[in-house]
Parts: C-alpha cells; structure tokens; sequence
C-alpha cells in the first residue's frame, strides 16, 4: 500500500466505493465520473503507479483483468453488444491517479477515436 494513493485508500477500505467485483488480486468499482452507462475501474491490488511500471512477474495479473472485464461484460449481458477495456498511461494519455488502473466502459456504441 502507498500512504497517499487513493485507489489504495479504497482497496483498504478506508475510502467508500461502490464494489461491484473483488478477488484476491484486483478490485472493480464504479467511477465517481461515469462516462458511460456502465463505467468501473478495474484496479489491482498490487500498488503499481503505471503501465510502464510493470514487470514480467505482472503479466498473470493483467491477464487476469482481461478475465473479469469478460467477466463484469457478461454478467451485465453485455458481452455480445461490446464494450472498452482502456489504460491512461502518464498525464498525455489521460491518467489522473498514480496507481494502474482499466477503465471498463459499456452501454452506449463508444466512438473512435477517443478524445
Ligand atoms: P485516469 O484519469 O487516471 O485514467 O482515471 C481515474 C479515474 O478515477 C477517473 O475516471 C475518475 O473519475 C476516477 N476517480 C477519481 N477519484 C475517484 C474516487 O474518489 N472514487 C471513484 N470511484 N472514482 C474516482
Ligand atoms: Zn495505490
């Protein structure tokens, strides 16, 4: 855990989010911002501040955030009409909290490309 990291904060419960999967690598939750109709955050436990900051011995853990979007998809019955799994990495890709994270987006036909 990092002491001033938000997303930490809401692993370790001290700060409130509406849940909507955990398990023992990763959390997802809902977005405070919601850009789209179904809008989580997909956050691994594990405090890594961005994408460039993983290793080799990360490679199972992202893998698995593939397995629960397809996961969060498919219990919302959304799996066949599509949704966005995306990373912002450092502040010209658009990422705003230091510790890694996969918007899941769903609900509304995305367009392309994002802004
Ligand atoms: P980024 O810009 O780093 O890719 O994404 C950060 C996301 O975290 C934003 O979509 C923002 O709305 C969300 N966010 C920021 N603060 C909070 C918070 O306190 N709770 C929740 N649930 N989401 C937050
Ligand atoms: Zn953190």
């Amino acid at each position: 855990m990092s002491i001033d990291c938000l997303f930490c904060k809401i692993i370790a419960g001290e700060i409130p989010a509406k849940m909507f999967y955990e398990d023992d690598l990763l959390i997802a939750f809902a977005d405070i911002d919601p850009q789209a109709p179904h809008h989580f955050l997909i956050v691994p436990r594990k405090h890594i501040c961005t994408a460039l900051d993983l290793t080799p011995e990360d490679n199972e853990l992202i893998g698995h955030v593939y397995q629960v979007a397809g996961k969060i998809a498919r219990d919302l019955g959304i799996d066949e009409d599509g949704f966005r799994v995306v990373n912002n990495c450092n502040e010209a890709g658009g990422q705003t909290v230091w510790h890694i994270h996969f918007h899941f987006l769903a609900g509304r036909n995305l367009t392309w490309p994002p802004g």
